[in-house]
């Protein structure tokens, strides 16, 4: 093709996509292996399960998966894993829909209100970074509502909000909460939630995004069935990528009113979640023990990554999550290479507008000893 043709076609492109800068993933291993010739290297970088799935998982996969079903579409309607989340959570299966993710769910929502233009969705500094994507993609207004300051005694860089209440101006048509927040891992508490939900305009809806849901203290969980019951303008975001270790899989579901499912589910592409990700979701759940075990390893895994960070003069931001996100009080960049060439993988934090930060997702025991060991060596150099 002419160059004078490749330009025209890029130029019909949305405003939207012409503008948008893709999302950056955590490191994958192999890409590290290849590029500096390493063998040993741990990830700590996308926030996934260092236990990995429950073995019940591996095996319901392997015994149950048929020649004859990696030639079939999987069940579009995704019936028996809707059902299972539905007895779950005691929630009317009409009130599910299931994503490639719960990235899916992000995308849907953003396709469904912002997509006619001259909308906006409001979300806060340094959330997570598919919100700006999602919304620019679709050719919205970023909403930004300042985060909290970083000499915040109570939550540093936490979401505000008040902040989110000063930033609601008429064209806004989206909200997007991150509870705890990637990549901060900050939260807020129940009732602040739900105080704002009574005050956002109810026909605005609200994602709140819980992807690290099972990680948080339970006295910190919001009571999302009466908060659905209470809010139609509600979707609850969550996902099987995190503490129930599917994150190759890409299974997630939203939860809202049945009217809101079933926008979601008209734009919903077809078969968005594949056999072995609706079979594995089932068996996941299935087995409890499994998030217990994560759970419990996480939150003594993370306190100690907290204590020997602050012990080696890194201040970190609180978190109800899998990782610890942790100022450097300089570039991180150098460090974070110095990281990757002793073969670690942390996540940079420029992307996000945190340059002297760097997020650490919570691994074994091992892996945590050599990060903090690898650590001390670079920024002591
Ligand atoms: C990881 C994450 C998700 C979901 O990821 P999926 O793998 O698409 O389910 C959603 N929101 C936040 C804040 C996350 O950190």
């Amino acid at each position: 093709m002419t160059q004078a043709a490749t330009t025209a076609i890029l130029e019909r492109a949305s405003a939207g996509v012409r503008g948008l800068k893709a999302y950056e993933p955590g490191m994958p291993i192999e890409e590290l292996q290849r590029e500096l010739a390493i063998d040993d290297v741990i990830k700590l970088a996308s926030n996934e399960n260092p236990l990995g799935p429950s073995p019940k998982v591996v095996k319901a996969i392997a015994d149950s998966v048929t020649h004859n079903d990696l030639g079939l579409y999987p069940d579009g309607g995704g019936f028996r894993l809707k059902r299972r989340i539905a007895k779950f959570w005691d929630i009317d299966a009409r009130r599910i829909t299931l994503g490639n993710g719960s990235s899916d769910i992000l995308d849907f929502m953003a396709h469904i209100f912002l997509a006619s233009g001259g909308r906006a969705a409001l979300f806060s500094q340094y959330a997570f970074a598919v919100y700006p994507i999602a919304t620019q993609a679709e050719g919205g207004r970023a909403a930004v509502a300042p985060a909290r300051p970083l000499d915040d005694a109570v939550m540093p860089y936490g979401h505000d909000l008040r902040a989110f209440e000063a930033a609601l101006a008429p064209d806004v048509a989206l909200i997007f909460i991150a509870n705890p927040n990637n990549p901060t891992g900050t939260w807020l508490p129940p009732a602040e939630i739900e105080r704002f939900l009574e005050r956002v305009p109810a026909q605005v809806p609200v994602v709140l995004d819980e992807a690290y849901y099972e990680y948080q203290d339970p006295e910190l969980h919001v009571d999302s069935r009466r908060l659905l019951d209470r809010f139609p303008n509600l979707v609850v975001a969550r996902t099987f990528s995190k503490v129930y270790g599917l994150a190759s899989l890409r299974v997630g579901y939203g939860l809202s009113s049945p009217e809101l499912a079933d926008l979601m589910n008209r734009i919903r592409p077809p078969f968005n979640v594949n056999s072995l990700g609706l079979l594995a979701a089932e068996a996941a759940l299935d087995d409890q023990a499994h998030v217990t075990r994560s759970v419990a390893l996480n939150r003594s895994q993370r306190a100690r990554l907290q204590h020997d960070l602050t012990t080696l003069g890194l201040r970190c931001l609180p978190s109800q999550a899998n990782f610890v996100c942790f100022d450097c009080g300089r570039d991180s960049a150098p460090i974070h290479r110095g990281l990757l060439e002793a073969g670690v993988i942390v996540r940079p934090m420029a992307s996000y507008s945190m340059p002297h930060f760097l997020r650490v997702t919570v691994g074994t025991e091992d892996q945590n000893t050599r990060f903090l060991g690898t650590l001390k060596k670079v920024i002591s150099r």
